[in-house]
């Protein structure tokens, strides 16, 4: 059983009229959406992304085979609720997402995305960003034709190049790796990202040892930034245990080095 504290905080920010991000905070599933198609169609798309992956919460416990079916209904969702109306046309939305699955009788992280928003996962006060962005900037610092700094003010940097919403399905990302107490994680949409860099995102993690007082002080740093797009995050941590309770079994080894 892997016990967890969380927190959360989202705001339109300074410029959109809307706040088309949502989010999902349970105990076992942790998601942030962040919709694009303009007013009245992002919000409900990542409402409608949000929604989908709830029901995963009547499986106890979640299979990998669940949430990919779930994230497959409420692609499925979208793309029928924009078929239904002209001004939801085209919409869509992001996913990052966290969830407990069991694997072989264990509890696993199951982390997952399409899109930009992230998932990051702190160990030991190091940041490790876990998803790798669908963008048109992430694959320009592929190619290496943008280093990382660049592509957080390149002007194309909202281009997604996989999201929920598209028929057929894009193809969804996933990393299943054992937990280990004491790490948290930071879900956030790239509201946060494009205005606090990393390494401010981290020294607020290692200062603040409570999530929601975390996920808020993130979310208004990303407002006196400059507050250009909708920002939301989530801070989930994983409660150290005595060390008795930790199956050495699926405890990461380092391997060789210092
Ligand atoms: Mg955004």
């Amino acid at each position: 059983m892997i016990e967890v504290t969380w927190g959360s905080a989202s705001d339109r920010g300074r410029v959109r009229p809307v706040n088309e991000d949502s989010l999902l905070a349970s105990p076992t599933l942790f998601v942030v959406a962040d919709g694009m198609g303009g007013h009245a169609a992002g919000d409900v798309a990542s409402q409608l992304a949000v929604d989908g992956l709830t029901q995963l919460l009547d499986s106890d416990p979640i299979g990998v085979p669940e949430v990919l079916e779930a994230i497959d209904e409420a692609n499925l969702s979208i793309v029928n609720r924009a078929a239904a109306s002209e001004e939801r046309a085209g919409m869509g939305t992001t996913i990052a997402g966290v969830a407990v699955v069991e694997v072989g009788g264990i509890d696993h992280w199951m982390v997952f995305n399409m899109g930009d928003s992230r998932v990051y996962r702190m160990i030991d006060d190091e940041l490790i960003q876990v998803t790798v962005d669908h963008s048109e900037a992430q694959e320009m610092v592929a190619s290496g034709q943008l280093t990382l700094e660049e592509a957080r003010t390149y002007r194309r940097r909202n281009v997604v190049t996989r999201s929920l919403g598209i028929d057929p399905p894009d193809a969804v990302d996933t990393w299943v790796f054992p937990p280990v107490p004491g790490e948290r994680f930071l879900l956030c949409s790239d509201g946060l990202t494009t205005e606090v860099d990393e390494g401010a995102i981290r020294t607020f993690l290692e200062r603040i040892d409570d999530p929601q007082e975390a996920a808020q002080v993130l979310v208004r740093a990303a407002i006196d930034a400059g507050g250009s797009d909708n920002v939301t995050v989530v801070v989930i941590d994983h409660r150290a245990t005595d060390a008795s309770d930790v199956d050495e079994n699926t405890v990461p080894r380092r391997i060789g080095g210092a």
